[in-house]
C-alpha cells in the first residue's frame, strides 16, 4: 500500500522507521533482530536507506596504492522484499542520483515494480567522499527532481526505449526529502523552499523531513511550506541522541542545530548511559508535542537504538 495511502485511511498519527542495510559482511537476521522490538508498534511503513559505492585506495604489499570500489551496505531493494515477507509491512527503498545511469535507475525501478513495492523516496545522495561537490553518472541525474521525472515518466508508462509498446505503467507513490534548516548547498531557505516545491509540482507525493530537535523549526517549516502552495503532507523525521559524540557528529554531518538546552543538558552527563536517558526524554517530549500539532506520521530513524526508540513510542502511544 502506498505511503499517502495509509496516510489518507487514517485519522491518528502513524508511526514509521527507518532503518540501514546490515554492513556487507552481516546477515539478515542482525536487521531483524533490530527490526523485532520495534514491530509490535505496527508501522505504517519502514524504509531503507540506500548506500553507493564508494572508491577507495587499498596499499598493496609492494607498497603502491590499488582504486578499489567498495559498497559497505549493499541490498536496500531486497531487504525491502525480505521485510515485506518476514512482517507483511509496507516498505520504502531509498533510491538516489549518486552512481547511478539512468538505465541502472530503469532497471532498479522495474525490479521494485516487480517485488510489489509501492513507494520510493528519491534523493539525489551526497557527494561520494573523494568528491568535493555532488558528481552524477555520466548521463545521470543532477538533481532529486530528474530522478523524481524518471519515476513519473514510469508511472505513465514511459520507458526510456521509446519504441516499447503496450507498457505497464508502475504506481510508484513518490517521497522527497525535505530540510526544515535548510539543505546545506542552498543559499537561502527561499531557494530552498523554491526547489522542494519544484519536485512536489513535478508529482512528489509528500516530504520527510531531515532530523531536528526542535519542533519550533519544523513548524515554521511547514508554515513556510503551505504559504508557497506545498500541500503534500510533511512527514517529521526524528532521532534520538544518545551518545556525547553526537553533539558534534550531528550538526556536522546533517548541518543541524542542537538547541542549547539539549546539548548543555548531554554535555554534562557523565556516561552515555545518562545521556541515553536524557535523549529518549527529548525524543518523547518532541513526538508529544507533534503528535498534538497533528501531524501524519512520526517518522524514526533508528540506527544504533532501536530499543531507545522503541521505549519512546511505547510511552506515547
Ligand atoms: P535535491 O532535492 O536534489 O537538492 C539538493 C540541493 O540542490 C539543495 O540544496 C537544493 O536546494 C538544490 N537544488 C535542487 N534542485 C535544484 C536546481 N534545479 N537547481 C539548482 N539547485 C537545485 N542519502 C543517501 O545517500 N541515501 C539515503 O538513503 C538517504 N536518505 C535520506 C532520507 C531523508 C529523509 C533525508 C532528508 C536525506 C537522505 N539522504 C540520503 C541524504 C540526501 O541524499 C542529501 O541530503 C543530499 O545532499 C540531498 O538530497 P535531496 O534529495 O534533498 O537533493
Amino acid at each position: 500500500m502506498k505511503v499517502t495511502e495509509h496516510i489518507n485511511q487514517s485519522n491518528k498519527t502513524l508511526i514509521s522507521f527507518e532503518i540501514l542495510p546490515p554492513l556487507k559482511g552481516k546477515g539478515i537476521q542482525s536487521l531483524y533482530s533490530h527490526l523485532d522490538p520495534l514491530m509490535e508498534f505496527n508501522p505504517s511503513f519502514i524504509n531503507v536507506t540506500y548506500h553507493r559505492s564508494e572508491h577507495i585506495f587499498k596499499k598493496k604489499l609492494d607498497g603502491s596504492f590499488e582504486k578499489v570500489v567498495v559498497r559497505k551496505r549493499p541490498g536496500t531493494e531486497s531487504i525491502c522484499a525480505s521485510i515485506m515477507n518476514k512482517y507483511n509491512v509496507d516498505t520504502v527503498p531509498h533510491l538516489i542520483c549518486g552512481g547511478f545511469g539512468i538505465n541502472e535507475t530503469e532497471d532498479a525501478l522495474i525490479n521494485l515494480n516487480y517485488l510489489g513495492i509501492d513507494n520510493v523516496l528519491v534523493l539525489r545522495g551526497d557527494a561520494a567522499k573523494n568528491e568535493s561537490s555532488f558528481e552524477p553518472e555520466p548521463g545521470g541525474h543532477k538533481y532529486a527532481i530528474d530522478l523524481l521525472k524518471q519515476v513519473t515518466d514510469l508511472n505513465n508508462g514511459i520507458y526510456l526505449e521509446e519504441d516499447l509498446k503496450n507498457t505497464n505503467k508502475t504506481k510508484f507513490c513518490i517521497g522527497v526529502a525535505g530540510y526544515p534548516e535548510k539543505h546545506f548547498e542552498a543559499p537561502n531557505m527561499e531557494t530552498d523552499l523554491r526547489h522542494l516545491k519544484a519536485k512536489v509540482d513535478a508529482g512528489a507525493d509528500y516530504i520527510i523531513t531531515q532530523m531536528f530537535f526542535n519542533n519550533e523549526k519544523y513548524f515554521s517549516f511547514v508554515k513556510d511550506c503551505r504559504a508557497i502552495g506545498i500541500n503534500v503532507p510533511i512527514i517529521p523525521g526524528l532521532k534520538p541522541i544518545y551518545s556525547k559524540k553526537q553533539l558534534t557528529i550531528l550538526p556536522k554531518t546533517f548541518h543541524i542545530d542542537l538547541p542549547k538546552e539539549l546539548s548543555e543538558a548531554v554535555a554534562s552527563c557523565k556516561t552515555d548511559l545518562d545521556v541515553e536517558k536524557i535523549g529518549q526524554e527529548w525524543l518523547l517530549h518532541q513526538s508529544i508535542e507533534l503528535k498534538k500539532y497533528g501531524v501524519p506520521v512520526l517518522h524514526y530513524y533508528t540506527l544504533g537504538r532501536p530499543l531507545l526508540v522503541a521505549n519512546v513510542v511505547k510511552d506515547l502511544l
